[in-house]
């Protein structure tokens, strides 16, 4: 998968290392240390069939690839596909499932996928199960016989609970089926899921993997042939796949992955402390805490516990609509994962696609916040959001 680090054969590369060179190499026409954006939508072929490994662009691009190399070395698989957005790689996963099949799922998925599954992929004859994938009786409760995959988002999204990866990975296997995880919140610098026994992992790399909230993209990684040909087969037959320059942008963004991690943790560890010690603050839901439900299994299978936070405030709904309304270095705004603090209300913004019983129900409350900590100064983040504290406090 690497070019450039793999001269002394015997070592694996660090994952830093992996991250600037995995994939890449001097282009062999200039020697441009930077892939180019070929933007080309074919090639030259010296005759029929005979070609440089490249026919039509729908089916591989070279800055594609490169991209692929890249992210398949982060989450150490063997092989990696880019999507022209995230819900287009976990679209990819269940369109190679069939009509009658059944998915369990945890109960506390980005919105736009639990959208996916119950508003399109049902309408297709495939079933869905939502559970609470921290609590493994319940997800082993839920498979049926036509159960074919289990499909995880540790930490979730936006309670951040954490399941046992492991633990899915043998109950799945044992009933002949596959887990996937969505590894976004926690990217590959925190969390391998392959390595824990998952069998597919998927990102949407609009979040840490680009990391600067100019681009949108999705990847599926896995080690499994089968199923790599597969998602394959479906990256060039359905044709969601992501231009030249969004690819050259999230290579970009993963060089400096492990660096804009590292400082998501530390801040996102600084607000999490503050907001617990705060007056006004009912709750907060952070892995890194030991308070948090799953705190130990985050400190067993990731190594760190992220840039995302999400916590209630004392008072109504009006009262946290009001508040992320009055941040100043935080930016009201949907997405995650980017160098920019954002801070989001889930029930009307990013999971206002599921129904608020659906909601309650996963434990997801009206006035829950959420925050995407960015790399800005700590000081200024929490600063900022005592400040808005005191401005919600005022109606
Ligand atoms: C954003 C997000 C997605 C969807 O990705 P897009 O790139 O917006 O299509 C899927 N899963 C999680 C956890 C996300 O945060």
């Amino acid at each position: 998968m690497t070019n450039r680090p793999s001269a002394d054969a015997g070592r694996e590369p660090g994952f830093s290392t992996l991250a600037v060179h995995a994939g890449q190499s001097p282009d062999p026409a200039t020697g441009a240390i930077m892939t180019p954006v070929y933007l080309t939508s074919t090639y030259v072929q010296e005759w029929p069939e005979r070609h440089k490994g490249f026919d039509y662009a729908r089916t591989v691009h070279p800055t594609r690839l490169a991209l692929e190399k890249n992210l398949a070395a982060l989450e150490g698989a063997k092989f990696g596909l880019c999507f022209s957005s995230g819900m287009a790689a976990t679209s990819t996963v269940i369109e190679a499932l069939s009509s009658g099949d059944h998915v369990v799922c945890g109960n506390d998925l980005y919105g736009g996928t639990y959208r996916v599954f119950t508003k399109v992929f049902a309408r297709f004859g495939l079933t869905f199960s939502f559970v609470d994938a921290a609590d493994l009786k319940a997800v082993e409760a839920a498979f049926t016989p036509r159960t074919k995959l289990v499909w995880v988002e540790t930490p979730s999204n936006p309670l951040l609970k954490i399941s046992d990866i492991g633990a899915l990975a043998g109950l799945a296997h044992a009933k002949g089926a596959k887990l996937a995880v969505d590894n976004t919140f926690a990217s590959p610098a925190l969390q391998r899921p392959l390595r824990l026994g998952a069998d597919v992992v998927v990102h949407s790399t609009t979040k840490y993997l680009g990391g600067h909230s100019d681009v949108v993209g999705g990847a599926i990684l896995t080690s499994d042939e089968a199923l790599f040909k597969e998602f394959k087969f479906l990256q060039n037959a359905v044709g969601a796949v992501p231009g030249p320059l969004d690819c050259f942008l999230v290579l970009r963004g993963t060089k400096t992955l492990a660096l804009r991690v590292e400082r998501h943790c530390a801040n996102a560890a600084v607000v999490a402390k503050h907001l617990l010690a705060h007056p006004e603050v009912a709750r907060v839901h952070y892995p890194g805490l030991p308070t948090h439900a799953g705190h130990a299994l985050a400190r067993a299978q990731m190594t760190g516990f992220g840039g995302m936070i999400s916590f209630e405030l004392k008072g109504d709904i009006e009262r946290a609509k009001r508040m992320i309304s009055s941040c100043r270095v935080f930016s009201l705004a949907e997405s995650l994962g980017g160098v920019e603090s954002l801070i989001g209300h889930p029930a009307s913004m990013t999971h206002g696609s599921i129904p608020r019983e659906e909601r309650l129900k996963a434990g997801l409350s009206d006035g829950l916040i959420r925050l995407s900590v960015g790399i800005e100064d700590a000081a200024d983040l929490t600063a900022d959001l005592d400040s808005a504290i005191v401005a919600s406090l005022k109606s």
